[in-house]
């Protein structure tokens, strides 16, 4: 078979770490779920019985554990969100509920960094997040484990400190829409594929960084991802 030529050199390959594998999880979308957990859908001045919604990042917002992140530009105030992120293995569209964990390979901690001045000026405005939420490094991710090794987990502390102060505190168990909710829903609105990321909504607790912050992010059963903020 011959290679394909380019007209500008193509851009890379997205993959994530997997715990103890050599192969690594090549990313196809990323997805977010907004106001999934009560108290931080009443701490955001909502109530907690809307339907889910969605947003999205891009694939190359990455950053695995190890690399820090640069204080982003045009904000004066970048929140951390940690959340249960959910690795797609295979996709589909209109997936029941009964059959969407079989199209889950793993799950990950993620941290869904937020300009959140940028969010509040969209929301008043009626206009959409993305400068808010898919910035350059805006999703730090720990590396994926397999749900062949760990489950599907139901519940779960999750937790964010920032130098070691507690700032979030939850549990997944908290989620108004559960991840196979997440799914179902989802792939009624987008055809979901091998590789698509899920980040599944936020406790209450979010907060400002500053540069010279590290950010611990931790779910039980999941993992622990420190994030530098330089
Ligand atoms: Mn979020």
């Amino acid at each position: 078979m011959t290679e394909p030529s380019y007209v500008i050199p193509p851009p890379p390959r997205v993959a994530l770490e997997v715990r103890d594998s050599a192969a690594r999880f090549p990313v196809h979308r990323i997805y977010c779920v907004g106001r999934n957990y009560a108290a931080h859908a009443r701490e955001m001045g909502h109530d907690d019985r809307e339907p889910p919604f969605f947003f999205q990042k891009n694939p190359d917002d990455l950053v695995e554990a190890g690399t820090p992140v640069p204080y982003p530009p045009q904000t004066t105030d970048l929140h951390h969100e940690v959340e249960l992120v959910v690795a797609l293995g295979t996709g589909g569209s209109d997936i029941p509920v009964e059959d969407a964990l079989a199209h889950v390979y793993g799950y990950a901690v993620g941290l869904d960094l937020t300009r959140r001045d940028v969010q509040a000026e969209a929301k008043k405005s009626a206009r959409p997040w993305a400068t808010a939420k898919a910035f350059a490094a805006s999703a730090p991710i720990s590396a994926i484990v397999p749900a062949a090794v760990i489950g599907h987990p139901a519940k779960g502390r999750l937790t964010a400190s920032v130098n070691g102060a507690p700032r979030q505190d939850g549990d997944i168990a908290e989620m108004i829409w559960s991840v196979p909710e997440i799914i179902a829903h989802l792939s009624r609105w987008f055809v979901l594929a091998p590789g698509d990321l899920i980040f599944t909504g936020t406790p209450a607790g979010v907060g400002g960084l500053e540069r010279g912050d590290v950010v611990t992010a931790t779910i039980a059963g999941v993992g622990t991802l420190d994030v530098a903020i330089r």
